[in-house]
């Protein structure tokens, strides 16, 4: 049995970053940038107010109190999207908005609570140091710096930005087209009455959305049933996309084809039974095809829990690198168990648990029977305890938790 990190591997150096297109901006989100993004400009491109008041001269005011206002006289106004007409001249003020170009000669602006206007003039009573309510030119970008790097998923303040030096269109990775094929007799498609002995076909379904969370765009091939060419054409049609996956007739059973039909299409095998619990029969394969180099294959084992456990070890990572993340990898925490958590096995555990933050930490409770085909274990799961084989982690004792969804 080969182990995860060694399995993890054989898939990572065999899946490549895909190529690039260009979205609207309003198009990007969620998307990975392709190329780094350097502003064009400075931004804010000018100094400018960020007060509603009066541009002025902090030198004039130097000597200004309560006792003694020092009186500018009233010489323009300069509203947000205008600028001023001329220069600030010694002695002056000149009304300001928000947002508006600061006039030259001014340095800094006095907020219109802060100053009593007298008609022509306005009387300032304090001090103004230059710089005062000014933003500077370049404050938040500067031009030519590099903004955005590429592999940067692209979430609202990034699109943001974007805006702000002015990107219309956005270079980002292409999305991974993955189809999805369930196999077996016994799969019923949904909305199809259920024959004698049969189930409703869930793992497209998880998959699929599993699929959508990874950034990638699902194809769905259908159920072909356990049968060797039923399977091989399903996975040819399915080779126009970027990465197949199949579900179930993958074990060593006289009903499991999916190793041959992918022997058939001349499928060089990487990966079969890892060290896992749920999971053990897993299979990824590269198809060498005419276009676009070799398509890689992950044959998932059938049971609801391990097909969505195997796509979260390896096929995860593998669409993330695909569609151009540099991070690929969940994050990990440190739990308390809050009961005894058993993996009795040899294979090392991927146990379903749900967490609760207490002081200083999380707790780690098992979500119940841990059987591969106990999904309602796995709704309950907001993570996966790594466990070593013929292991007990004591109530109170730490266990590694691999952080499925936010808690
Ligand atoms: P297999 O890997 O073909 O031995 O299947 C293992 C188990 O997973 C069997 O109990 C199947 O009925 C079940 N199974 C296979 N495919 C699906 C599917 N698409 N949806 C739900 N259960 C499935
Ligand atoms: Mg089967």
């Amino acid at each position: 049995m080969i182990p995860v990190e060694e399995a993890l591997d054989r898939v990572l150096s065999r899946v490549a970053v895909l190529g690039e297109e260009c979205v609207p901006l309003g198009r990007a989100l969620h998307r990975v940038l392709a190329e780094d993004v350097l502003a064009g400009a400075d931004i804010p491109p000018w100094p400018n107010s960020s007060m509603d008041g009066y541009a002025l001269r902090g030198a004039d005011t130097s000597h200004a109190s309560a006792n003694d206002p020092v009186r500018l006289r009233l010489g323009g106004r300069v509203a947000a999207g205008a600028v001023a007409q001329r220069s600030l001249e010694p002695g002056e003020a000149f009304r300001i908005f928000t947002g508006a170009p600061l006039p030259d000669g001014a340095d800094a602006v006095i907020p219109q609570e802060d100053v009593v206007e007298e008609g022509v003039t306005v009387s300032v009573t304090r001090p103004v140091q230059r710089g005062d309510y000014v933003r500077p030119r370049g404050e938040d970008v500067t031009s030519g710096e590099t903004v955005l790097t590429r592999g940067r998923w692209l979430g609202p303040a990034e699109v943001g930005l974007l805006a702000a030096v002015g990107r219309l269109q956005v270079p980002v990775v292409n999305r991974p087209r993955v189809g999805i094929l369930s196999t077996g007799d016994e799969i019923a498609e949904l909305g199809t009455p259920l024959g004698p002995g049969q189930i409703r076909n869930s793992n497209s379904y998880s998959l699929m959305a599993q699929v959508v969370e990874a950034g990638g765009d699902p194809v769905v091939l259908g159920v072909a049933r356990d049968d060797l060419d039923a399977i091989e054409a399903r996975l040819r049609w399915g080779l126009a996309c970027d990465l197949l996956i199949s579900s179930a007739g993958v074990s060593v059973g006289d009903h499991d084809f999916v190793k041959s039909a992918l022997d058939r299409l001349g499928a060089e095998q990487h990966l079969w039974l890892v060290d896992m619990r749920p999971g053990k029969p897993i299979a990824f394969a590269t198809i060498p095809t005419e276009a676009k180099g070799a398509r890689p294959v992950f044959a998932l084992p059938g049971n609801p829990v391990s097909a969505m456990v195997t796509f979260e070890m390896f096929v995860r990572p593998a669409l993330l690198r695909m569609g151009g993340h540099t991070r690929l990898d969940r994050p990990v925490i440190v739990a308390r168990a809050q009961s005894p958590i058993d993996n009795p096995g040899r294979r090392r555990g991927y146990l379903r648990v749900a967490l609760s933050r207490e002081a200083g930490g999380y707790l780690a409770r098992l979500t119940g029977d841990q059987s591969s085909g106990i999904l309602k274990s796995m709704v309950a799961a907001d993570g996966l305890a790594v466990v070593p084989g013929n292991t007990t982690i004591a109530e109170g004792a730490p266990v590694q938790v691999i952080q499925l969804r936010t808690v």
